[in-house]
């Protein structure tokens, strides 16, 4: 009788173990699998404490939290226990450059310390924090940069500590704003701020004519503590201002002064310029950063370029006028939202962006009145004039000069633009005789002899 399947197997078997060849290649082999298995077993009990064990949070750069954690992060945190002095150092630091130009022509460039790309570890408090800043090339954002993230490791008994690290985080950020207006502009896809913040600058600095002023201050203040009125309303929470007049009537300088009053930040987008096409704009204004106002310089330029669209069908690369009016409509993510709109040529802007809820609000911002022209000689010369009769003087020669004149027999009077008498001022500095005798200059060129 032959033997059974198995049973012949087994004795192959056996027979092939007692080959000692066989048996050494066996052994190494069955060495290496536990190994193997070991080795897997090790990774993921290491992976499970990890997940168990270690909480972590991912802060992408593309969220406003990301600037302020680097500059948290980059605050020197004097340690006094041997082993934090040891583990905790962030060795590789990278710095970033911002660059400003002064109105008077010099460069002025600031430098932020933050931590390099890699693994650095901080204790805060009673806790360790790994940190690892490290760019992903193979995630690119919408401006073909490769995304960016700081991730922060701790203990999971320890994952409070994060709440307190955002708040200290954020709280440094505001801090370091302070009696300061973040100006941002435009690169790429993204608001970045333009230079340092700037001082605030203050609503007394600007002039404008009797009442203009207060008449936006009161309108804007109003507007910020009636949110729930919006919202019960199911109105979106939003106003526009559309201010036109001349260049160099104090326009912008009055939105920064603002903004400081307000509290707020400036987000401005130049409309005419090449590159701002309406998805850009629709775009960039989802993501303005919180309590902001935008300023939309140019507005005119969107209906320039609808004529020349209709004219010639060129329309590329620019923004268009419904673009500006989608853009108008969809601003309002929530939050309050204020939009300033600017213009030098208000006779060619569309009745349809002066609608309620697009533009609420629309002021004249013209040339100097006798009205801002005394408030700017108290601002220069008050403390020497003590009497006001030179103001008295100069004012009496502009009025010869007819620059407070309005238009006459079809002939357009030689107005003056504040920005005009400021230079005159400045040029003029503790010399109010030189001010006085130097006020022809103000007649606008194109108008004089
Ligand atoms: P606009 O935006 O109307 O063209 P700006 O605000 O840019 O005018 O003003 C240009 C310059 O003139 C700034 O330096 C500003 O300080 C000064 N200026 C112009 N108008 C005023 C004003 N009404 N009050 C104070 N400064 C003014």
């Amino acid at each position: 009788m032959s033997e059974p399947p198995t049973a012949q197997l087994l004795i192959n078997f056996n027979a092939l173990l007692d080959n000692p060849v066989f048996a050494g290649g066996f052994g190494l082999a069955s060495l290496g699998a536990v190994l193997a298995f070991a080795r897997r077993g090790a990774m993921s009990t290491a992976a499970m404490i990890r997940r168990r064990m270690l909480v972590n949070v991912e802060i992408s750069r593309q969220d406003p939290a990301y600037p302020w954690v680097l500059a948290w992060l980059s605050e020197p945190r004097p340690q006094t226990s041997f082993l934090a002095k040891r583990l905790t150092r962030i060795n590789k630091l990278s710095v970033t450059t911002t660059t400003s130009t002064t109105p008077n022509g010099p460069t002025r460039a600031s430098f932020f310390l933050q931590p390099g790309y890699g693994r650095h570890i901080i204790k805060y408090k009673h806790a360790y924090i790994a940190v690892n800043r490290e760019k992903q090339a193979t995630a690119k954002t919408n401006t073909g940069e490769p995304h960016e993230v700081v991730e922060l490791t701790t203990l999971y008994a320890h994952r409070h500590i994060f709440e307190d690290v955002f708040t200290e985080a954020r709280a440094l950020a505001l801090q370091a704003n302070e009696g300061k207006t973040v100006v941002y502009s435009v690169r790429n896809f993204d608001w970045v701020p333009l230079g340092d913040p700037r001082r605030k600058r203050p609503l007394g600095s600007v002039i404008l004519d009797e009442g203009v002023k207060e008449s936006i201050v009161n309108d804007a203040k109003d507007f910020l503590a009636r949110r729930q009125w919006y919202v019960d309303r199911g109105i979106p929470y939003r106003r526009g201002y559309l201010l036109y007049g001349p260049p160099g009537s104090g326009k912008s300088s009055f939105i920064q002064a603002l903004a400081g009053e307000l509290d707020f930040s400036v987000a401005m987008i130049n409309l005419s310029e090449i590159g701002v096409t309406d998805d850009k704009l629709a775009f960039l204004l989802t993501k303005l950063p919180e309590r902001t106002i935008v300023l939309l310089e140019d507005a005119d330029s969107a209906f320039v370029n609808r004529r020349r669209r209709d004219a010639d069908g060129y329309g590329g690369g620019t923004v268009t006028f419904s673009g500006l009016l989608n853009a108008l409509d969809g601003l309002s993510a929530g939050e309050e939202r204020i939009a300033f709109l600017t213009t030098n040529h208000i006779e060619l802007l569309d009745p349809a962006l002066i609608r309620p809820g697009r533009v609420d609000m629309m002021v004249r911002i013209g040339e100097a009145t006798k009205y801002q022209a005394a408030q700017m000689w108290d601002k220069f010369y008050g403390d020497v004039d003590l009497d006001g009769k030179n103001r008295e003087r100069f004012l009496a020669k502009l009025e010869g000069l007819e620059l407070f004149s309005d238009a006459k027999d079809g002939k357009p009077a030689p107005r003056t633009s504040t920005a005009a008498i400021q230079g005159l001022f400045l040029f003029n500095k503790n010399d109010m005789e030189g001010a006085i005798s130097m006020a022809e200059g103000l007649i606008p060129p194109k108008l004089e002899g």
